[in-house]
This record gives structure tokens, C-alpha cells and sequence, in this order.
């Protein structure tokens, strides 16, 4: 649950972002899958920053955190099926899961 209809990630290997995620404000549960989710979140305005996955060494950061967002190019729609039906769904050439 991220509070939002939509949320955007950016999938990063971890040594490829300079990040101390112990000067974070951090969120866990329970994924879907079973494994744990982490939301790191900026304690002074609350904004979600990243997250992890247990199971994935992946640091996925949010869309928000960059000054330039024009080059991001969505991938991947994940729980697509559950959409707002407000939120106009893409089709095509995106992997759905
Ligand atoms: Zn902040």
C-alpha cells in the first residue's frame, strides 16, 4: 500500500546509489508475496524516498526523489488489475503482472 493510485519506482543496484538509509524514517509489512516490504520515508516532510524488497538486493527509488524526471520510460505495471478505474491503464508493449 502506498497511500497513492500510483506509484513510481526506479529499480537501482544498490552500489549505484549513495544513500544512508539510516538517516531514514522506515515503514515495513507484509507483501503480497509474503516477503517483507520497506518504505524509507524523509523524516522532516514524510516523503516516501525508497524501498526494498526482502529477497531482492534491489533499492528502488521513487520518481519524486530526482530533479529531472523526463527520462523516465515506465517499464513494468504492477498490480495493474487492481487499478483505479479512474487511472487511464496503459496497454501495449508494458510487461503486466
Ligand atoms: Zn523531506
Amino acid at each position: 500500500m502506498s497511500g497513492s493510485a500510483l506509484l513510481v519506482w526506479l529499480e537501482y543496484r544498490p552500489e549505484e546509489v549513495k544513500l544512508n538509509l539510516r538517516e531514514l524514517k522506515h515503514y515495513s509489512r507484509k507483501g503480497a508475496s509474503g516477503n517483507r516490504v520497506n518504505f524509507f520515508f524523509c523524516g522532516a516532510c514524510g516523503s516516501t524516498i525508497c524501498g526494498t524488497m526482502e529477497g531482492r538486493p534491489s533499492l528502488f527509488l521513487t520518481a519524486g526523489v530526482f530533479d529531472e524526471t523526463d527520462w523516465i520510460l515506465p517499464g513494468v505495471h504492477l498490480w495493474k488489475g487492481s487499478a483505479q478505474k479512474w487511472l487511464q491503464r496503459s496497454a501495449g508493449t508494458l510487461n503486466v503482472f
